[in-house]
């Protein structure tokens, strides 16, 4: 029995990890890489196992750099279930049909320019076709997938129905307990609970993006956020939100609804300007099962306050582009979260020139996105093109990251019983570093950073070095 590490060893998306025990194989995510178009253009490649030899796939949840090569490992083969939560199975349909989506208007509109790799990576219906393949767990419940491999999902808490999976493999008289973190989230984040505790484990592999540094804290940036709604002239311009269309803009909609007579924000026009924002906000509102005790008790008493008139969903695009006429009192959330596309950057084109106006960004931005160039403070940036100077106030919101920081990412690992063999995955080199020594330090353990390709055998803890091979 091994683990064999692909996607998302070196960077922090395309999450993609291999298991094979009993003779069977397991592929744990299938994500899409993520960044600049070198970057994405490795999403084309062919797999590195042949997708007709997987029996089955265990998704940790909806997110794109977690399951979006789905569909073309379907396309190119792979008939068996792909368990997962059945709230993530809702988000897929969306999450899934965008991306394919995406791709198709990226294939027009390298045609049209004459570009190569002009077919899309999958179409709207191959996308469905894959979720056909999806069979739903709940958290807890513990399911034997494949003979001697059983899987339990327990919450993650990273977004709706996310989780983190454990595996028991039992090959001959020999049982393995492996845990996969997924994507964790933040210690007391709104609306959805905190991880849960990991227990017994002989090998953790662990999240790493948030390693190397420490989010404001909760409280502050909620504070923070505030005093820029608060402090910004409404007569002037307008607020940017760039936001993941699954968890930061449900959290954000939560937080204008908490906060609303505190931000004054009677005097705003909010926009959720995402039709997969607007339909993720939907799954999140019939989940309530899902939510933490807090946002329930935060729902029950809803009828006791004053609706939100001024919050305009706007799915249609005739509705997204009568926001360009509006120069000021506006509150923008769009996607996507990285500014790597889709309709935020209108509205940045918009008003990044215009020094009364607000962008906040918040959560990760990958290298080779125009997110991290805006945070890491470029004065000039593309847009569709063209060359636009940022004289717009930039705000980082560092806390309300979906990610856990480092003291969070310690602090779940402290719920471990047992001592596992620690592997950290899904995170940028120098955030993995960081985090080993981070770990070394503070557990007293030995983390090993697993390159692409090195295997780990699972009886006895070795890592196989694909270097040497
Ligand atoms: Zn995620």
């Amino acid at each position: 029995m091994e683990i064999e590490f692909y996607g998302a060893t070196r960077r922090v998306t395309g999450s993609c990890h291999v298991l094979r025990a009993n003779g069977f194989t397991v592929l744990l995510d299938c994500g899409l890489v993520q960044g600049s178009r070198d970057d994405e253009a490795l999403n084309r490649e062919p797999f590195p196992f042949e997708p007709s030899e997987i029996d089955a796939v265990v998704l940790s949840h909806g997110h794109i750099d977690h399951s979006g090569r789905l569909p073309l490992l379907v396309n190119r083969g792979f008939r068996g279930p792909i368990y997962t939560h059945h709230g993530t199975i809702e988000l897929c349909e969306i999450l899934l049909r965008d991306s394919a989506m995406l791709s198709e208007h990226d294939a027009r509109f390298m045609r049209k320019h004459g570009q190569r790799a002009a077919e899309a990576l999958y179409t709207v219906e191959e996308a469905q076709r894959c979720v056909r393949q999806m069979e739903g767990i709940r958290y807890g419940e513990r399911r034997e997938i494949l003979p001697g491999i059983a899987v339990t999902l327990r919450d993650a808490g990273h977004i709706l129905a996310s989780a983190f999976v454990k595996l028991e493999i039992t090959e001959g008289d020999v049982t393995r307990t492996l845990v996969f973190s997924g994507d964790l989230v933040q210690f007391d984040s709104p609306i959805l609970n905190d991880p849960d505790v990991i227990g017994n484990a002989d090998v953790v592999l662990v999240e790493s993006t948030y390693g190397d540094r420490l989010h404001k804290d909760f409280d502050s940036t909620v504070a923070e956020i505030g005093e820029i709604i608060k402090t910004s002239c409404r007569e002037c311009g307008n607020i940017l939100i760039p936001a993941f269309s699954i968890g930061r803009s449900q959290e954000l909609l939560y937080l204008l609804g908490e906060h609303y007579d505190e931000w004054e924000l009677e005097k705003w026009q909010v926009f959720l300007d995402s039709p997969m924002a607007i339909e993720a906000s939907r799954i999140y509102w019939h989940h309530e099962e899902l939510w933490d005790e807090e946002a329930r008790l935060f729902r029950r008493n809803l009828r006791k306050m004053q609706p939100i008139g001024n919050l305009h969903l706007t799915g249609k695009i005739e509705e997204s582009m009568k926001i360009n006429d509006l120069h000021q009192g506006a509150i923008i959330i769009a996607g996507s979260g990285m500014c790597n596309g889709g309709r935020i950057i209108h509205h940045l084109k918009r008003n990044i020139e215009r020094p009364e106006c607000h962008i906040l960004i918040g959560g990760f931005q990958a290298a080779g996105t125009l997110g991290r160039e805006l945070v890491e403070g470029r004065k000039e940036v593309r847009l569709h093109g063209r060359s636009y100077r940022v004289r717009a106030q930039l705000h980082t919101i560092g806390g309300l990251s979906a990610h856990g920081d480092r003291a969070d990412l310690l602090r779940w690992l402290k719920s471990r019983e047992g001592s596992p063999q620690v592997m950290i995955v899904h995170g940028e080199d120098a955030a993995k570093e960081s985090f080993k020594w981070f770990l070394h330090n503070e557990l007293a353990i030995d983390p090993l950073i697993p390159q692409p390709g090195d295997r780990l055998d699972l009886a006895t803890n070795e890592l196989r070095l694909a270097s040497t091979e």
